[in-house]
């Protein structure tokens, strides 16, 4: 680095370069598609190189999401070489090469340093920006300057801008040091611009560039640098660190769409217990999530505080295991708090009522939405999970069978699991629950049955004041 200031990550303007004999990095842990994408950019005579996230896992012995090439080959050039290949993006065109269910991403070296707000990442953050339109631009112009290419509409609007570069200034556009290292398929050499091999080695998350301008130019920074110290373990280096409290609300300008995405990744992708807790400590979840953020801060230690966390633990499991997650679960743990706390906003006597814990979803979503975007599919999904909550704590005799046959039942069902461990609702009818799944039909019909004649059965309504007292005392309990 030649900065004067060792604390500011400015690229060199020639890369270290790293022979393979110096790095750990084996052709065996590539995917062999990947391998296919770069040797033929490289015989056709262009400069192909993994890129971000997975030449950063490879060193730290991970296994890579996804593989990204960086190469100096346009984007048409990169077309032309491959059948099963597809250009996406409007701001920024890449190219898709596609290989069964593996896609290789392939960009082009930009030179825009700075993008604008909402051009980072690139296309699948931007699920509008998919294809790009090949045919349909009639009033499209184009103008050319030195190797850019700027397309804007009879209005003005920009529809393409891409501005392509040469390596070392593509590594201005990227975040992390540890997220700007090149492996170049020509002589499997690593080249390091940015000091990114050390911070690895330090387990250090260092911005590059001025922090500051680069949290402003694209605030989803903030949320990725939270990402990664929770996924990766790192340390957030403290000039890094510094800018994220007073910077934080400019994730308001960021559009809801892409901060659900983020969310996701927080969440969904195998760490979500330490992201909640990343977030809160960085004052971040204030500025995604406010609502959840202001719930857990009013009821520190909380049996609700509990059952999130319990909820992400038991989600990063099934991740670790390859079993489905869901964003509509997800978003019933993170709301449980407001939902609950809607809920008994309501008289107590109709805590229990279908119409107060649809309302209380539906307030707890719109309170939610105030940052990103909640796809209807999603909060429709969590709406059926906790109106189902009092149809699995009260079976009513035989038409428990037609529970067990609603779409939504095995979510409500993990959720009244979480629930009755933490005593927000009775354990034995998670138990009842648990063994009519696992029985035989005519096994079945006794169980429920049986049920049927108990407390648990059908409910008069309204309900007895013992209840109500019960219900009191199970504070925050959805149903
Ligand atoms: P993951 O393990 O989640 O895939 P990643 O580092 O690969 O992490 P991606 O979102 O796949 O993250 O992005 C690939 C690369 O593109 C990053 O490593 C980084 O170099 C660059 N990049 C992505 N998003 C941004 C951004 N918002 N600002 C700057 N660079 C970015
Ligand atoms: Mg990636």
């Amino acid at each position: 680095m030649n900065s004067e200031d060792a604390s500011v990550a400015t690229p060199a303007s020639a890369p270290r370069v790293i022979p393979r004999s110096e790095h750990s990095i084996s052709r065996n842990h590539i995917s062999p598609n990947a391998l296919r994408v770069l040797y033929r950019l490289r015989d056709a005579g262009f400069m192909a190189f993994l890129v971000g996230g997975c030449v950063r896992d490879l060193l730290l012995g991970l296994e890579p999401k996804d593989f990204d090439v960086a190469t100096d080959a346009l984007p048409e050039q990169v077309k032309r070489q491959f059948r099963n290949c597809r250009l996406v993006g409007r701001r920024f065109r890449l190219a898709h090469v596609f290989f069964g269910r593996e896609t290789i991403e392939v960009a082009t070296f930009r030179a825009t340093s700075a993008p604008s707000q909402g051009d980072e990442p690139l296309a699948d953050a931007d699920p509008e920006d998919g294809e790009a339109p090949e045919l349909d631009e009639p009033q499209a112009e184009t103008a050319r300057e030195g190797g850019s290419e700027r397309v804007v509409d009879a209005a003005g609007r920009i529809l393409r801008d891409n501005v392509y570069g040469t390596i070392d200034e593509d590594v201005w556009r990227r975040d992390f040091t540890a997220n700007a290292l090149y492996y170049n398929i020509a002589d499997f050499s690593l080249w390091d611009y940015v000091g990114g091999v050390a911070d690895i080695a330090a387990r250090r998350l260092r911005l590059i560039g001025d922090p500051e301008t680069r949290f402003r130019e694209d605030p989803v920074r903030m949320l990725r640098a939270a990402r990664f110290e929770a996924k990766l373990g790192f340390t957030i280096d403290p000039d890094t660190a510094r800018p994220i409290a007073a910077l934080r609300e400019l994730l308001a300008g960021v559009p809801p769409a892409r901060l659900f995405d983020e969310t996701l990744k927080l969440f969904l992708t195998g760490h979500g217990a330490r992201s909640l807790e990343v977030l809160r400590r960085r004052g971040l979840l204030a500025a995604l999530l406010p609502s959840v953020d202001r719930y857990l801060a009013g009821h520190p230690g909380s049996l609700v505080e509990k059952l999130l966390l319990q909820g992400l633990v038991n989600t990063d499991a099934r991740v670790l295991a390859d079993k489905a997650v869901t964003p509509t679960f997800l978003f019933a743990l993170l709301l449980y708090g407001p939902i609950a706390a809607a809920i008994e906003a309501a008289p107590a006597a109709r805590w229990h009522e279908l119409a107060t814990i649809l309302a209380a979803c539906d307030q707890a979503v719109r309170d939610a939405q105030v940052r990103l975007t909640i796809p209807k599919r999603f909060s429709l999904g969590v709406r059926e999970m906790f109106a189902l909550q009092p149809r699995l704590e009260h079976p009513r005799g035989r038409r428990a069978l037609r529970v067990l046959e609603h779409p939504r039942f095995r979510a409500a069902y993990d959720l009244l699991l979480l629930r009755a461990q933490f005593g927000l609702a009775p354990a034995e009818m998670a138990q009842w629950w648990t063994r009519l799944q696992e029985a035989q039909p005519e096994e079945r019909g006794r169980l429920v049955d049986a049920i049927a004649g108990e407390a648990h059965g059908p409910q008069p309504t309204p309900r007895r004041g013992g209840r109500r007292r019960r219900r009191r005392r199970q504070a925050a309990a959805p149903s």
